[in-house]
């Protein structure tokens, strides 16, 4: 007798399940986070808990809205060398982290599944995935997708809330109260980055950084506004925006409308 599955998470198939459930229509989400600090009043772990729980409830409310789509384990240790001076980092040389996401997508490349989604939730990853999703695409003949969070500054955070910031600490309100401390949430804008025309983390000069450059804390952005509500919002659209997209994502194939 077959037992029906009643689970999104591949990990809790089995071997055989994995050979009758995943086609090449299945969409695999693998969530990206970090271990790195996030100031005082937030945990280690921020990033993988955002990106855990968002693609869970991604996966979870795709799949009952009738979408092929599976989550897999969280990759919790990335690049976050940019916090590498602060206690607790624990993080992987960029060619380690580039090995290892190609490491993984030889093995979904032996599944089934065609379409690998990275659901991202630490801005130090981005570009090491972006580049990783293209030696994928080529090398396996996956079909890639990445997604990291957007950038939501706070009304205080003059466009530079990246780091531990209003719209992080409001969604690890939301998420995980008992991990933050607000008595210990301090403000740390980055005033000189603000302030300067041509050289920025979105303007037409980029730079390279280090989050103890901007304050002893590592943090970047003001978290005192931060509320639940907020990050309840923040987090609902997220994901109704990515369940939105797993339409387009099932039946992307830019080969197929070639001219
Ligand atoms: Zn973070």
């Amino acid at each position: 007798m077959t037992v029906p599955i009643r689970t999104h998470r591949y990990a809790e198939l089995t071997t055989a399940q994995i050979a009758a459930a995943l086609s090449e229509d299945s969409i695999l989400i693998l969530p990206t986070g970090a271990i790195e600090p996030h100031g005082p009043h937030l945990p280690l772990a921020t990033d993988l808990i955002v990106a855990e729980a968002v693609s869970n409830a991604v996966a979870e409310r795709g799949m009952a809205a009738g979408h092929d789509v599976w989550l897999l384990p969280a990759l919790g240790y990335t690049k976050s060398d940019e916090h590498a001076k602060l206690p607790g980092t624990m993080w992987l040389r960029a060619s380690t982290l580039f090995e290892t996401i190609v490491d993984i997508g030889a093995c979904v490349a032996q599944t089934p599944a065609r379409r690998l989604l990275f659901l991202n939730a630490h801005g130090g990853n981005s570009a090491l995935i972006e580049v990783a999703a293209r030696e994928l695409r080529r090398r396996f003949d996956l079909q890639t997708f990445f997604a990291s969070g957007p950038a939501q500054p706070g009304p205080t955070e003059r466009g530079l809330g990246i780091h531990a910031g209003w719209a992080e600490t409001s969604m690890m309100l939301y998420l995980r109260p008992d991990l933050v401390h607000m008595d210990r949430a301090e403000s740390s804008v980055a005033v000189a980055v603000a302030d300067s025309v041509h050289v920025g983390f979105t303007k037409t000069v980029k730079f390279g950084w280090l989050s103890t450059d901007f304050a002893e804390s590592g943090v970047i952005g003001d978290p005192t506004g931060a509320r639940p509500d907020i990050g309840e919002k923040l987090f609902d659209e997220r994901v109704d925006t990515l369940v939105a997209a797993l339409d387009e994502i099932a039946d992307f194939d830019p080969g197929r409308v070639r001219a």
